[in-house]
């Protein structure tokens, strides 16, 4: 069956301007609808959304405007054989920006002297805090888009950076790849540890006690991809032992992050609302790679980032 229709499910409203997706497809070869949760679907309709409901299982092909598609149980998708894709491969420069900036600013301390600005406090830091990234090592887990992303940008900042990832193949701007088994003698030099991996069974915890244990006293945690990655009690009980010295985190195990979060108070934790990948184009980034699977679906091509 040819696609007769795409429904953008309202639900996308979470993280870019609806109307201003949907305009993004006005020379789409079919109509493009904003639909809700009252509207019901065949295999002629593909749908776009952020979250996951039952009834999309009956649509021709579903896409997760993230490249996090955790929310969506895939063994359902596999079960109907409705073709499921993500929106990976278009976060690389902006999240990667984001986890650069975390660096740049937990190395020279913007974010203390913005603190200190809010009280027009000329604040001098004690000589021993600042430092550069230059030559500090960077240990990115998960050298995906995310990943590569954070390397080649800390690369060009002069980092020494390593990764961890499953396959060995070298990847541009890491100098040594470890097994996810070696993940500890991955993080134990690293200045900075960057998360770049999907939420999984089990990447789940991956950075709990143990490893933050063995991360460096004078390390920083940036958490870019999710929550639940990274145990959360763990980390708070780390930047409270001072075992590490803080973080730059983008997600958490609850979002919105509650405001009883001890995470609000630490000066050497820098928040971002789960934000990474905001920009004033993100909605027309994603809209190129549904249009593209469009144009594949009716040609009968493989769709592109395929994950059901
Ligand atoms: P990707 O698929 O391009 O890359 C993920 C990489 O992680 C892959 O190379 C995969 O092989 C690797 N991987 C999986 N399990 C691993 C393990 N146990 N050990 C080592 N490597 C492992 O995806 P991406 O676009 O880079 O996104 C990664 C994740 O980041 C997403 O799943 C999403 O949860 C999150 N994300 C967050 C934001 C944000 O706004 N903060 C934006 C985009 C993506």
């Amino acid at each position: 069956t040819d696609l007769q229709r795409l429904c953008v499910h309202e639900s996308i409203g979470n993280k870019i301007p609806k109307e201003g997706f949907v305009e993004a497809f006005d020379e789409l070869s079919i109509p493009v609808e904003l639909v809700g949760d009252d509207e019901s679907y065949d295999e002629s309709d593909a749908v776009a959304s952020f979250k996951p409901r039952p009834e999309f299982l009956d649509a021709g092909w579903v896409h997760v405007i993230r490249a996090g598609y955790d929310a969506f149980d895939t063994d359902e998708y596999e079960t109907t054989g409705t073709p499921l894709t993500n929106s990976t491969g278009i976060h690389g420069t902006t999240v990667g920006e984001i986890a650069v900036g975390y660096m740049l600013s937990l190395a020279r301390m913007l974010h203390v002297y913005r603190d200190h600005q809010n009280d027009s406090d000329w604040y001098e830091p004690e000589y021993q805090r600042p430092f550069t990234v230059e030559d500090e090592r960077l240990c990115v887990i998960g050298l995906g888009t995310l990943g590569q992303g954070i390397a080649t940008r800390a690369d060009a900042l002069g980092m020494d950076v390593v990764g961890v990832r499953r396959s060995q193949e070298s990847v541009p701007g890491v100098s040594e790849v470890y097994h996810p088994d070696d993940l500890h003698d991955a993080i134990a030099d690293a200045r900075f540890v960057a998360v770049a991996v999907p939420h999984t069974p089990s990447t789940e915890g991956m950075i709990s006690t143990d490893e933050l244990a063995t991360m460096r006293d004078d390390a920083y945690l940036v958490n870019v991809a999710r929550g639940p990655i990274v145990d959360q009690d763990a980390l708070v009980d780390a930047l409270d032992a001072g075992t590490i010295a803080g973080a730059g985190l983008d997600v958490f195990e609850t979002e919105p992050l509650p405001e009883e979060s001890p995470l609000w108070d630490f000066e050497e934790v820098i928040i971002s609302p789960h934000r990474g990948s905001a920009t004033n184009r993100y909605h027309l980034d994603i809209a190129e790679l549904v249009a593209e699977n469009v144009r594949r679906y009716q040609d009968g091509e493989s769709l592109k980032n395929r994950v059901a």
